[in-house]
């Protein structure tokens, strides 16, 4: 359209489009992260075709369906790049345990998971997570699980944006390498690239401290095997991390992906804590990514001394750096806009003022958690051309007034509660609080059903008022043993080693 028609108010391009929304706030980070005060979305066929600010024909024009965006914000749907999806129902359960309590309970739950006797929690924890992130506007997730198949379906069917990938790890759990490798290749054949591409599968090696060379070499065969699947693993995260590379012959995490080909574009790694100037380095040249989850580290951290993630240095590397929640039953939060408040808190804290301006936040909430899984071409941006992935904010409440300052309001007072309207690929999934392609009451009598039984089966108490776990000596004869036991005495040798420099 030419400047000149825009002027006399011709309506073409509006009145052919199924989705129009005028006269709302459009944060649009894009490039010059522009901020229209009273702007118009057009969205065709599932893309972005138009943003602007509003014209007197958005109003009155023909388009399938109109959304009067007065007193809503409208910015691109968010991006959690780093989660682990299956034990949602299990929200409330950990919080109030101790370091010890926690990863044993954990550990021995996972290691049921993987022999598929909590089918019916895991399938009702993905309801309930596809639930409540796309409520909370959350719309594109990336999940690291034991059996994600139950994950890709629940997210494919709500109409949302997923990466799963099967875990994989020959010292976390007793299962045999084979099978687990057996496992990830059936997923990633029936998985990959389905409900129009919204749905992708991922290479999951499951970190660095609880996996050896073979493992790593084992994954980079099936990473050559599928080349636009991204690898997705946590890295750097604990002390354990670089000891264990050094177990497995490297110089540290970094070296032995880069030994055994993965460290490359399509790697994505969470945490990445631990990284020094040459880490920072090596990862920018490598174009690799990372995906930062303060919450959970925040929670469960056991030394305030603890080194924090690098992220300042890491994004003027160019590193691509969004957030991810990471295990959310944890630390009870399915807030992302949360997420991006604690990457501010925990990294002022630990470094004084300043760390972020709340734009750039609001950057890692949405394109560069895009960027970070490889599809800020696609998505992450309200820009003419990308995939139609938008929410609505009601921001017309008393705990949004001034709407001053608005990427400071996303990142420090906006809650997933706030969010009324969801778009993914131009499909509306909810309008007004109304979620259209789930059945809300279902999932919740399903997951209550489930935690019941997870109840009995367990002993585990979750209470009005607390959460009462099996004894820890129950719970350490249910743990895997194999696994475990390599693990830590392979990480005990390596230190020895490092004291001695043997
Ligand atoms: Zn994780």
């Amino acid at each position: 359209m030419t400047p000149d028609a825009a002027k006399l108010g011709d309506n073409t391009a509006v009145n052919d489009a199924d989705l129009v929304v005028h006269d709302a706030v459009v944060v649009t980070v894009d490039e010059n992260n522009r901020i229209y005060q009273n702007g118009t979305v057009v969205v065709e066929d599932g893309v972005l075709t138009d943003v602007r600010t509003t014209r007197d024909g958005d109003r009155t024009c023909d388009a399938d369906r109109v959304i009067d965006g007065e007193g809503t914000l409208v910015m691109p749907g968010l991006v959690n790049a780093h989660t682990h999806l299956e034990l949602t129902p299990l929200i409330g359960a950990f919080s109030d345990l101790d370091l010890m309590e926690m990863t044993s309970g954990m550990t021995a739950i996972f290691g049921h998971i993987a022999e598929g006797e909590y089918d019916y929690l895991t399938d009702a924890g993905y309801d309930l997570a596809a639930l409540n992130f796309l409520t909370g506007g959350v719309t594109t997730v990336n999940s690291m699980d034991v059996r994600p198949s139950g994950g890709a379906e629940t997210f494919g069917e709500a109409g949302l944006r997923g990466f799963f990938g099967t875990a994989l790890s020959d010292l976390f759990w007793d299962i045999p390498t084979d099978e687990q490798f057996a496992r990830a290749r059936e997923f990633i054949d029936e998985y990959h690239d389905t409900y129009d591409g919204r749905i992708r599968a991922t290479i999951n090696p499951h970190d660095d401290w609880s996996c050896t060379r073979e493992l790593w070499e084992r994954t980079a065969a099936l990473a050559a095997e599928h080349p636009d699947l991204l690898v997705h693993t946590h890295l750097l995260e604990l002390e354990a991390s670089n000891t264990m590379a050094r177990s497995n012959g490297a110089e540290d995490s970094l070296d032995l992906l880069d030994d055994v080909g993965l460290l490359d574009d399509r790697l994505v790694a969470a945490h990445f804590r631990l990284a020094d100037d040459e880490d920072i380095q090596r990862t920018a040249e490598a174009d690799a990514s990372v995906a930062h989850c303060p919450s959970i580290f925040c929670y469960w951290n056991t030394d305030g001394d603890v080194q924090w993630t690098p992220v300042p240095e890491l994004r003027a590397a160019g590193v691509d750096v969004g957030l991810g929640i990471d295990d959310h039953y944890w630390h009870d939060s399915y807030s992302m806009f949360g997420e991006a408040r604690q990457a501010r808190l925990a990294a002022n804290l630990k470094r004084s003022t300043g760390q972020y301006s709340s734009m750039e936040l609001v950057r890692m909430l949405t394109i560069e958690g895009a960027e970070a899984l490889g599809i800020g071409d696609e998505i992450g941006s309200l820009e003419p051309g990308k995939r139609a992935d938008v929410i609505l904010l009601d921001v017309d409440k008393p705990k949004f007034t001034p709407l001053t300052n608005i990427p400071a309001q996303v990142t420090n007072n906006a809650a997933p509660a706030d969010v009324e309207t969801v778009i993914v690929d131009g499909n509306v999934l909810m309008e007004d609080g109304d979620v259209k392609t789930m059945d809300a009451d279902a999932v919740r009598d399903r997951v209550e059903t489930a935690v019941d039984r997870f109840e009995a089966e367990t002993d585990w108490d979750l209470g009005l008022g607390e959460s009462d776990p099996p004894s820890t000596l129950d719970v350490t004869r249910d743990v895997p043993k194999r696994g475990p036991a390599q693990l830590l005495g392979r990480l005990a040798f390596q230190s020895v080693r490092d004291r001695f420099s043997f």
